[in-house]
């Protein structure tokens, strides 16, 4: 192709607040790259959510450039309550988590107050409690219907609405809770692209979503994260039910041993890729960069194991909402997985659901490209599925250079890895279409004459359609 340096195949996801939530900052993050905007609803408020979606497809539409919306969703989590000062927990602490108010309680025991009720039915005694991403821990010691009694074993700094995990401990909370469902209301009237769902367990929580958003008449994709050790022993059930992962590895760092978060990391992209599911890889990945303008060494190798692994998606979460160098991060991502995507191997799963005869099209047209030196892959896609399914093949060149005539499909094709979608009318004669796409791609400079493409569209011949492949090289 003639414009290579052009061509990023992983996509970049940028998490929104107050350091990038400014119409100067967001236009510098839509030209800089960001492929998908996160909106964290653990944190936003509606009034926000609607301002800055607004916001988002107004200044995309001034550069040219649409990205995609995410909303992500906070599920089932456990929170601290209020404190009016924060507390120094000491090493060997005896300390109370309160889930209800009890008058008998006396006051030579500190303790806070904990959002789910139910808690003291979940845990058992001898449980690990983590607070504050995994900061402080306690164990328990006893429990009644009040409050759970801990020791301290890790002690630390307790402020307000500290987030608590419990490894191995499997919550009753349901998985779509009702601030969920007002939130994921709200997201599907401004037109959010994608929700994403935290803490899922199994495949039942998504179905459940799903069967949500289908009664909501939305399109909109669903994204399941997984962050603790059911979605582990779920994961193949939950990948097949969801229309994308996200490998959360915040808390799923926190609920399963460490050593564990690379191998799981390495498992979960090899089985979206099997199976043709994007893949996204989260949190962390700049840590360093919230406050420093250069990456660590180890961030730097931990991108480009991303990206050899072949996820979709690389994700910035604090270093975008409230870090210092937002922009540098999106740089620094975008400098890595261009480089390293010269080095790939052809170590990735086959996909091994693709069975049917339009699968089989699909796949004869990557081998054609990766035969041919410099080739682009043109293909129509009206809901994305023929572009998708030409990116679980991963070809290791060639672009998939997507149309489609609906603007919701672009922005879902946001996700997927390799895949550069184009907005465009459809004729009703095939050869008007394809040439259309040429005409356009020649004018925006991405082809020039004498490139060659390999182009997959359906014509309709006497009512019945028929796949095809076929070779052109632009005049
Ligand atoms: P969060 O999810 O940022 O919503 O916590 C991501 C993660 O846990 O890695
Ligand atoms: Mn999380």
């Amino acid at each position: 192709m003639s414009t290579p340096t052009t061509f990023r195949r992983t996509k970049i996801i940028a998490t929104l607040g107050p350091a990038t939530e400014s119409e100067e900052m967001l236009a510098k993050l839509i030209r800089g790259g960001v492929d998908v905007i996160r909106l964290n609803m653990a944190h936003a408020k509606h009034e926000w959510t609607r301002t800055i979606i607004r916001r988002i497809r107004q200044v995309s539409q001034q550069i040219g450039r649409e990205v995609a919306v995410m909303m992500d969703i906070k599920g089932p989590e456990i929170r601290t309550g209020d404190l009016t000062v924060p507390i120094e927990l000491q090493p060997g602490e005896i300390f109370d988590f309160t889930v209800k108010p009890d008058p008998e309680r006396g006051a030579e025991i500190r303790s806070v107050d904990v959002n789910y009720q139910n808690l003291v039915n979940d845990i058992k005694v001898g449980d690990t409690v983590l607070v504050d991403n995994g900061l402080i821990r306690l164990e328990v010691l006893s429990k009644d219907q009040a409050h759970i009694r801990c020791r301290v074993l890790t002690p630390g700094h307790l402020s307000s609405r500290r987030h608590i995990n419990l490894p191995g401990v499997k919550v009753n909370l349901p998985a779509f809770t009702e601030k969920d469902r007002a939130d994921t209301l709200v997201g599907l009237e401004e037109g959010i692209d994608f929700v994403a769902l935290s803490f899922v367990r199994e495949a039942d929580d998504v179905l459940q979503l799903r069967e949500f958003l289908k009664k909501q008449g939305s399109r909109a994709r669903i994204i399941a994260k997984i962050e603790d050790q059911s979605a582990i022993d779920n994961l193949d059930d939950i990948i097949r039910a969801t229309d994308a992962l996200m490998i959360a590895r915040g808390d799923l760092g926190i609920e399963v041993p460490l050593e564990e978060l690379p191998v799981i990391q390495r498992r979960a992209v090899r089985t979206c890729l099997a199976i043709g599911r994007p893949v996204i890889v989260a949190t962390h990945m700049l840590e360093s960069m919230i406050s420093q303008p250069v990456p660590t060494r180890a961030e730097i190798t931990d991108v480009a194991n991303a990206v050899f692994e072949q996820a979709d998606c690389v994700m910035l979460s604090g270093e975008t909402t409230v870090g210092k160098y937002p922009l540098e991060c999106v740089q620094v991502l975008d400098t890595i997985s261009r480089r390293i995507e010269h080095e790939l191997s052809a170590d990735f799963p086959e996909p091994t659901v693709f069975v049917s005869e339009r699968m089989k099209v699909l796949r004869s047209a990557i081998v054609m490209a990766n035969e041919i030196k410099g080739a682009a892959i043109i293909a129509f896609t009206r809901i994305g599925i023929t572009a998708a399914g030409l990116a679980a093949h991963r070809p290791p060149s060639a672009p998939i250079i997507a149309f489609t005539d609906s603007l919701e499909t672009l922005r879902h094709l946001r996700l997927v890895r390799s895949v550069e979608p184009y907005l465009m009318d459809f004729s009703t004669d095939p050869e008007a279409t394809i040439t259309g796409a040429v005409e356009l791609l020649r004018a925006n400079k991405r082809i020039v004459p004498g490139d060659k493409l390999v182009i997959v569209s359906d014509m309709v011949a006497s009512d019945q359609r028929v796949d095809s492949i076929q070779l052109r090289t632009v005049q």
